[in-house]
Order: structure tokens, then sequence, then C-alpha cells
């Protein structure tokens, strides 16, 4: 009888949450090219975070619904004794549901077994330095391979090649890890994990490629916008770093849970020519606890919203469950 409950919420998780998601993401798709013209008007840390939040919306949205809705109102309102069975169309839409959660855990795990294995190697062949106005220690690998990533998606670090150390100047060093730690303020990696975790609307059709591809860009302009602050020497300086590091040769593959100074950049003539010829706006000082506050603010809001239509909400849902059921 148990199993035959925890059954049918499992199926209801699923199915609701794939019905969500693909609803929000299919609408979100549907919007990506008004977003990106939006994005294009702002600042390019702002564009990120629009970009950002329209990309992970749709599964933040399917996951909200089954644990503030979906299994609330069923652990609730559905007796255990219950002999429904699961429809056709319900089993149908969980199965679709599996594929989708299943095809990001996939995408997570291959990215993080490849980061791992490649920060162990990194950690076994280098050593420890602490660079000039860095501080924590960074990773220094004896290769030629032009490497200067940050990596690490809780403990994030700097891995730096020998051959980069020694060509870039000491302005141009200084810039290039300013433009990595930018990055490291904005947890670029935590996001390139959610970007994984989130998946398309439809499984095995991709959904958000360009909105994904603009965020990485808008990303890159504004690391490059905060270690710069305006002044057009450093920008110039920081425009040198990228084309040296850039002709040192094929740089090295990573996971997408790293972000190097050049690696993965499809449009870096474009980033270099915006950095040469465009006057770099200054960029505010992130401010954590500004954000702390919308977020708190906005998170308190929403808790108010829920518990003050909570029974009344639950019993919706749980009929939109049942008719889901059958
Ligand atoms: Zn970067």
């Amino acid at each position: 009888m148990i199993f035959h409950y925890g059954l049918r919420l499992l199926c209801l998780c699923l199915a609701s949450f794939f019905l969500v998601n693909a609803a929000a993401g299919l609408t979100t798709a549907f919007a990506s090219r008004g977003l990106l013209r939006m994005a294009e008007t702002m600042r390019p840390r702002c564009a990120a975070r629009l970009l950002f939040a329209a990309r992970v919306l749709p599964w933040a949205l399917g996951a909200g619904a089954v644990l503030a809705l979906c299994v609330p109102s069923y652990l609730w309102l559905e007796p255990q004794a219950s002999s429904e069975q699961i429809g056709w169309a319900c089993l149908a839409l969980a199965l679709w549901g599996a594929a989708v959660c299943f095809g990001s855990v996939r995408r997570v795990a291959r990215a993080l077994a490849a980061s791992v294995r490649f920060n162990r190697a990194w950690q076994q062949s280098g050593s420890e330095t602490l660079l000039p106005g860095e501080l924590s220690k960074a990773v220094i690998v004896k290769k030629d391979a032009p490497l200067l990533a940050l990596v690490g998606v809780f403990r994030q670090r700097l891995v730096v090649s020998q051959t980069v150390l020694s060509s870039l100047s000491t302005e141009q060093l200084e810039l290039a890890l300013h433009h990595e730690n930018a990055h490291r303020i904005s947890r670029d990696n935590l996001k390139r994990l959610f970007l994984l975790l989130a998946p398309a609307p439809i499984p095995f059709l991709p959904g958000f490629s360009s909105l994904e591809k603009c965020w990485a860009q808008f990303s890159e302009w504004a690391a490059d916008d905060e270690a710069v602050r305006g002044d057009s020497q450093r920008a110039l300086s920081l425009a040198a770093a990228i084309l040296r590091v850039a002709r040192m040769g094929a740089a090295p593959s990573l996971s997408f849970l790293h972000t190097s100074l050049c690696a993965g950049d499809h449009d870096l003539s474009r980033r270099v020519d915006r950095l040469l010829r465009i006057q770099p706006v200054p960029a505010k000082p992130l401010s954590p606890a500004r954000c702390l506050a919308i977020g708190s603010s906005l998170g308190i809001a929403v808790s108010i919203a829920v518990l003050l239509a909570w029974p009344a909400t639950l019993s919706s849902v749980h009929r939109l469950l049942e008719l889901l059921l059958r």
C-alpha cells in the first residue's frame, strides 16, 4: 500500500515537473529573442543576470511547483488507502520527466568528474604559490599550454601555467587575475553548474543554446569591465593580455565548470575590440549585502503569499493532480 502511495507521488512529481518546466521553458524559448535584444541594451553584468535568470527560471518553477505544491497537497489531501491507479497519460509524462531529470544529472556528473580529474592532475603536477595581490594561493602548473583559469564550484581557485606567468607583464597578469576574480565574486562556475542542471523544455531538443552563449559572452564582458574599472589604459593592458594568451596556441580542454581567460570564448575578437574601442562603463562594485537584502525580501514576500493562500492553493492543486492521475 505504502509502495503504491509513494509510486503515485513519484509519478505525479515527475509529471508535474515535466509539465511546468516544459510550459515555462517553451515560453522562455519563445521570448528569448526579445530577452536577447533587451540584454543588448543593458550593462553586461545586468544582462548576464537577466539571461541566467531566464535560463534557470523554468527549472526553478518546475522544482518549486513540485516541492511547494505537489508534494504537500498530495501528502495532506490524498488518503493513504486510496486505490487510484496511475493513468497512461500521467505515466507517459512521468517518463518524460524522468528522462529530463536523468539528462540533467548525467550532464552534471560528467562535468564534475572532468573537473575533479583536471583538478587532481593540476594539484599533482603543480605547486601552490601566492601571486601578487591575491588573497589565496594559486596552483602553478609547469606546462607550455596557455592556462589561466578559475576552477572549482564551491572552493574556487586559480590555476595558471608557468608559460602564462612568464609571458605576461606585471600589469597584464594583474588585470588577468582581476578578470578571473570578477568571475569568482559573481560565482560564475556555480552558475555554470545550474545551467547544466536546468534541463531543456523538451528532452533531446536544444532549447536554450543562444541564451547560454550570450550569457557566457556577457559574463566575460562583465568580468572585463570589473577588471578595468573604466580605465582605458587598463582596458588596453587587459586586451593585450588576452591576445598574448590566445596567441600562445590552443588552450587545454577544460571542464564546462571552469572559467578561463580565453578558452571557450568564440567571440574573442569582438571582446578585444570592445576593450580597445569602447570606453568601458565603470562597473559598480558588487554589493553582497544589497543582493542578500533583495533576495530575502523576495523570499519573505513569496513565503507570506504562499502561507496566506496555502489551504486553498493545496486543495486546488490536489484537484489538478487527481485529473492528472486519471
Ligand atoms: Zn573570463
